[in-house]
């Protein structure tokens, strides 16, 4: 149940701001150890909030967030500093998010020596990270304009690894990037996950990287989430009205294939002032009367675990 939500200044300052942007509104979900969870949605939907809350590069609002079994939302001091190695993050954009005055090993170093490695060990891994991102360490004393965006994406890879995470959540890593780079590092973010026994949570608003990257999926909109479920079940059997037309809007590979585009009327509602009810309401093409009072719950409607939040979606009960 973790929400998120920035209090919206008010234009008199004698004035208490009662109002706020819902940016994350009672969100819940899992996931398990080795695997991708994909979180796909518009932008301005809470997934970027989502990613930031958990890893409480900002502070959530409300609700908890459990970290083998631990409620991390409480952590401060020296328990929430040692969780930092254990959760890291790679930002959407490399070129915002290294220093342009350090030095390739300086950027990649920096968390080592936060934490003490001694200066050998640090050497060895630099060497060894810079390795396994695919840049040659030849290239260390360089600063982050020296190299391609794909290649600075690499550098944000190798200090996201430098403390052996467990968890890392990916926030856009290759929107920024040429469709023709995105491939390689996705590619090498697969590679590593093999390798160094990762979890990720990968956002995203593309649905092909979603797909090729997620072993489940969550799909958000407006601070919350709608459906959620194994990628290839979800994809092949979208249940809620959102995920139907989002995925409708994937263009066709074989041109003899008929598909049928959903088009999603009207504009995305403002998080500060959300519809009532079903927060899709206003958009969806199969409102009820009932979806504008109350608010539907995620329901498990498949075998598989899929879960969807949406009346008219039945829900299924194992026997
Ligand atoms: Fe559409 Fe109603 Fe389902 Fe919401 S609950 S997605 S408005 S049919
Ligand atoms: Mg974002």
């Amino acid at each position: 149940n973790l929400k998120k939500h920035f209090p919206i200044k008010n234009k008199n300052p004698f004035l208490k701001s009662t109002r706020s942007v819902k940016a994350v509104d009672g969100v819940s979900f899992t996931v398990n150890k080795g695997e991708t969870l994909g979180l796909v949605g518009e932008s301005g939907c809470g997934k970027s909030s989502t990613g930031r809350s958990i890893l409480k590069l900002l502070e959530p609002t409300e609700g908890e967030v459990l970290f083998k079994g631990e409620d991390i939302t409480s952590f401060r001091g020296e328990k929430l500093r040692k969780l930092r190695r254990d959760m890291q993050f790679i930002f959407q954009d490399p070129y915002a998010s290294l220093n342009p005055r350090k030095t390739v090993e300086q950027i990649i170093t920096e968390p080592m020596k936060i934490f003490g490695m001694p200066k050998e060990e640090q050497k060895r891994k630099l060497d060894r990270l810079m390795d396994v991102v695919g840049l040659s360490s030849y290239h260390k004393q360089r600063y982050p304009h020296q190299f391609s965006g794909g290649q600075r994406q690499r550098i944000g890879i190798a200090r996201a690894l430098a403390l052996d995470p467990e968890l890392i959540i990916c926030d856009e890593p290759v929107s920024a990037l040429d469709v023709s780079i995105q491939a390689q590092v996705i590619n090498l973010l697969e590679d590593l996950q093999e390798e160094f026994d990762l979890t990720y949570i990968f956002i995203a608003h593309d649905l092909s990287v979603i797909n090729h990257i997620s072993d489940r999926v969550a799909v958000m909109y407006l601070g919350e989430i709608v459906e959620v479920g194994e990628v290839d079940e979800l994809y092949a059997n979208p249940r809620h009205p959102y995920t139907k037309a989002l995925l409708s809007a994937i263009p066709e590979a074989d041109p003899t294939v008929e598909k049928e585009r959903i088009i999603i009327q009207g504009d995305l509602p403002s998080p500060s002032n959300p519809p009532q009810g079903c927060k899709f309401h206003t958009r969806c093409p199969l409102a009820e009367e009932q979806c504008k009072h109350t608010r539907p719950a995620l329901r498990t409607v498949s075998l598989g675990g899929q879960q969807a939040a949406c009346h008219l979606v039945k829900e299924v009960v194992e026997i």
